[in-house]
């Protein structure tokens, strides 16, 4: 089967005829990548300016990480937390060190890194903060997005993702993002453990809060003891131009929630830190993950993050923001009605005039991917080891496509 070449129209068919619909993919069927390049599979070239949502900032394919990801796929891959492994303490000591945590809890998949900050959040609840049993609140913003488990559906505020899933998870609360005065009035209520927000809203389309927002959710939390439990599974790890969105303000939430990024797009990874005092409410038999810290995901999310650090990949998404801001202002006024970006995570608010779906779709044919949310916003997202000059051919393609599509 994997010797079969396939056309991409064969690969549509495929997936449609046998897969579950949950996607709705743009039609490019890519069998290759390097770097910031995708191939399909009739071997056209494009820019891939999506980075599978943040998870590929290391590029695609990175060398480093692909051979960390050889040498320990043959010698040991998985043992399940029923014993050790030679990789699981080694990754919890250099993540913990790095972030300045006491303690790392491994996950796979950025959602459960979320249902487990919850978890945590609902314990310490009970044990530390003495809420009354089964009465513990969690709070969540507007258009925040963690994910598709039953959690994540019950406290989102998009119908496309809790419509039709109820019954809802009961103590979770929703206030509107970048709102100090709604939160310090939800958290004056003594039942709420956890307040679970992100720095920047990705799927919302790159939503930025007020400068300050997160230094106030930090001093709020503090004053009413409530964990604040930051979710940087998709704006963390270099995107925003810092390790950790949270580093623009140099604030140190409770819980920090990573994913994606870091394996550098090889495997499910995700990770939560927090401190002993918060950790340790999590005893043996109460949670766990059969390939939660299995040596294969310890040894490729290391080396990641050490991509992450010698290629200096925050610092250059901070640089290159301005580069990205500067080109994609030459886009034609009348085109768009907002530009929203930080470090290398970018939205383009596409005036209603103008089906941003059509421009996605000549996007790709002129050689850059892309994908809508929200209907008009087009996010552009490049692996973070872009160079200048890529990103400015980059940032001609969608000038291009926006004038010739204007004319
Ligand atoms: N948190 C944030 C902020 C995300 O953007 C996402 C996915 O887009 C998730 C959590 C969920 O990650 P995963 O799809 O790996 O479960």
């Amino acid at each position: 089967m994997s010797e079969q070449k396939l056309s991409s129209q064969e690969i549509f068919a495929l997936e449609d005829k046998y897969g579950c619909r949950n996607y709705a993919p743009v039609p490019v069927a890519l069998s290759r990548g390097e770097g910031v390049f995708v191939w399909d599979v009739e071997g056209k070239k494009y820019f891939d300016f999506l980075s599978a949502y943040s998870a590929v900032n290391q590029g695609h394919c990175h060398p480093r990480i692909v051979a960390a990801l050889k040498k320990q796929a043959e010698k040991l891959t998985l043992v399940s937390r029923a014993f050790y492994s030679d990789q699981l303490g080694q990754y919890e000591k250099f993540m913990t060190e790095l972030l300045g945590y006491d303690r790392l809890l491994p996950m796979n998949t950025g959602v459960e890194g979320g249902e487990s900050a919850c978890k945590i959040a609902r314990k310490w609840g009970y044990e530390v903060k003495k809420i009354p049993e089964n009465q513990a609140k969690i709070v969540f913003a507007t258009g925040n997005f963690w994910g598709r488990t039953l959690s994540a559906c019950s406290s989102s505020s998009d119908p496309s993702c809790y419509g039709g899933f109820g019954p809802f998870m009961p103590g979770f609360k929703l206030i509107p993002y970048n709102d100090i005065p709604a939160l310090e009035k939800v958290l004056q209520d003594p039942t709420v453990a956890a307040f679970f927000v992100e720095p920047v809203q990705g799927e919302a389309g790159v939503i930025i809060p007020d400068a300050g927002y997160l230094r106030k959710v930090r001093e709020l939390c503090t004053k009413y003891n409530v964990l604040w439990i930051d979710d940087e599974v998709q704006a963390g790890l270099g995107r925003t131009g810092r390790l950790l969105a949270v580093d623009h303000e140099g604030l140190k939430p409770d819980i920090v929630i990573l994913g994606k990024a870091l394996s550098g797009g090889m495997l499910p990874v995700s990770a939560v830190l927090t401190s002993h005092q918060v950790m340790n409410v999590i005893t043996p038999g109460t949670h766990g993950s059969t390939y939660g810290g299995n040596p294969l995901a310890c040894a490729v999310a290391m080396e990641a993050i050490k991509v992450l650090l010698e290629e200096k990949l925050s610092e250059k998404a901070a640089k290159l923001e301005l580069v990205l801001r500067e080109e994609l202002e030459k886009i034609p006024k009348s085109m768009i009605t907002s530009i929203r970006g930080k470090g290398l995570m970018f939205a383009i608010d596409v005036h209603e005039n103008y089906p941003a779906y059509d421009l996605v779709l000549k996007l790709r044919d002129a050689g850059l991917l892309t994908k809508t949310t929200h209907g008009q916003t087009i996010r552009l997202a490049p692996p973070l080891v872009i160079t200048e000059e890529q990103l400015r051919q980059g940032a001609a393609i969608i000038r291009g496509v926006f004038e010739k599509f204007n004319k």
